[in-house]
């Protein structure tokens, strides 16, 4: 659990809460409002312990200069809505509104400041850039407790910095977060299947590397399949495809059949010739995974594949899956997806522990109709939880411990 006690009676004090606020947006409505839920239980007890709760945190990917797309003021409305009490908006992060918004907050009151990153100190790889911003941001708040998981893979200073600067804490959901991974990588029940898809191929592969020698199945979908029937010398046609990992690809291969981990690729896969796009009906066809044709992408895992995915989940009793099976937004590519989301909930029913990291996978659960309470753990970050599995030091949660 988190624990606030080391900063002292919060009461009156203003203390800036580094939330993960980074929802999808179609326009300004929020599409999947997860993480901002998740975000709340922290921002509440410090309120209702009577501190001034000032809120920081990103949106999407501005470039380190303001854009009205990644204004976080539909997120300041919802956190409201979910708080049930008025947040308070300041339309930039450290200069003048913030400084009067938060000077106006009385005990209790929550702010939420404008996207972190409209400025460029947020993410500069400049130490002492970086920490010019921070102390701006100090001089906002008395202490400082950090609570967005997705971004503790990150030196930045709004995770980073501002923890040397202020007396600081661990939030209730890093906190949460932090002991489901420790419950994966420190002695997890057996037998230990890991699930991964999604597009992020590079970023993921690192992981499969300390995944090798700990869990017992690993089932890969989603984009990275074709690397690995590509490094089998199959053809992958147009799908997604990253030639400069086919070594790395081949040598895990290699690895798990020597050290008699079972890696699972799909046997057949949902193909269409173009890409999802509003403009084009999809056209999906079934295809075996060693003959996609040369003007066809691999969009989904096909049936055959999520039925073998979930007869390899039946007897799971530790589960973490990372990243969607298919391109779940388009009804036609969702199955491979479902199917795997329905596996999960037997393992939770069965008493085992079952774990969906990363945001796309959290939204497409949620998008798919599936009930939170049906998996053990909806983990908020995907990156983050895949660096923790890697064995990676993470910064946000290092500076805490100092
Ligand atoms: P995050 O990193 O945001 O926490 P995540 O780790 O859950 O998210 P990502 O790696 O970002 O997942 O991948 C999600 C995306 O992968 C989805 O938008 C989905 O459409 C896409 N995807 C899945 N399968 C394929 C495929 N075969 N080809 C292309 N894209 C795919």
């Amino acid at each position: 659990m988190s624990d606030y006690s080391s900063l002292g009676d919060v009461a009156g004090k203003r203390v800036l809460v580094r939330s993960d606020l980074n929802v999808p947006l179609d326009g300004t409505a929020i599409t999947d409002d997860g993480r901002i839920r998740a975000s709340v239980p922290t921002i509440k007890a410090l309120a209702d312990a009577g501190a001034r709760v000032v809120v920081t945190a990103h949106l999407g990917r501005p470039k380190g200069a303001p854009e009205d797309r990644y204004s976080l003021g539909p997120v300041a409305a919802r956190l409201g809505e979910l708080l049930g009490a008025d947040v308070a908006f300041a339309t930039d992060t450290v200069g003048d509104s913030a400084r009067a918004t938060v000077d106006g907050l009385a005990d209790g009151q929550v702010a939420l400041l404008e996207n972190v990153r409209f400025n460029p100190g947020e993410t500069s790889k400049d130490d002492a850039e970086r920490g010019a911003f921070a102390d701006e941001l100090a001089s906002l708040a008395d202490a400082f407790v950090s609570d967005g998981f997705g971004v503790v893979h990150r030196k930045q200073a709004s995770v980073y910095d501002v923890a040397q600067r202020l007396p600081h804490a661990m939030g209730a959901l890093v906190s949460t977060e932090i002991d489901v991974l420790r419950r994966l990588t420190v002695d997890p029940e057996r037998p230990y299947v890991v699930v991964l898809g999604g597009s992020k191929v590079s970023d993921k592969l690192g992981v499969i590397d300390n995944l090798l020698d700990k869990a017992d199945k690993l089932l890969i979908g989603g984009g990275m399949v074709f690397t690995f029937l590509k490094a089998q010398g199959h053809e992958v046609g147009k799908s997604l495809l990253e030639d400069d990992q086919l070594d790395v690809c081949k040598a895990y291969l290699q690895r798990a059949e020597e050290s008699g981990v079972q890696i699972l690729l799909p046997g057949d896969i949902v193909v269409d010739t173009t890409f999802p796009s509003s403009d084009v009906t999809p056209d999906p066809r079934v295809v075996p995974a060693d003959q996609i044709p040369a003007d066809a992408l691999g969009l989904d895992i096909g049936p055959a594949s999520g039925a073998d995915f979930a007869a390899a989940l039946a007897d799971a009793r530790t589960v973490f899956w990372n990243g969607p099976m298919g391109v779940f937004e388009v009804p036609q590519f969702a199955d491979g997806t479902r199917a795997v989301a329905e596996a999960l909930t037997k393992v939770t029913d069965q008493g085992g522990l079952s774990v969906v990291g990363g945001g796309d996978s959290a939204a497409a659960v949620r998008a798919l109709g599936f009930d939170e309470a049906a998996f053990g753990h909806i983990s908020t970050g995907g990156g983050a939880s895949l660096e923790y599995l890697e064995g990676k030091e993470l910064p946000g949660i290092t500076v805490l411990e100092d």
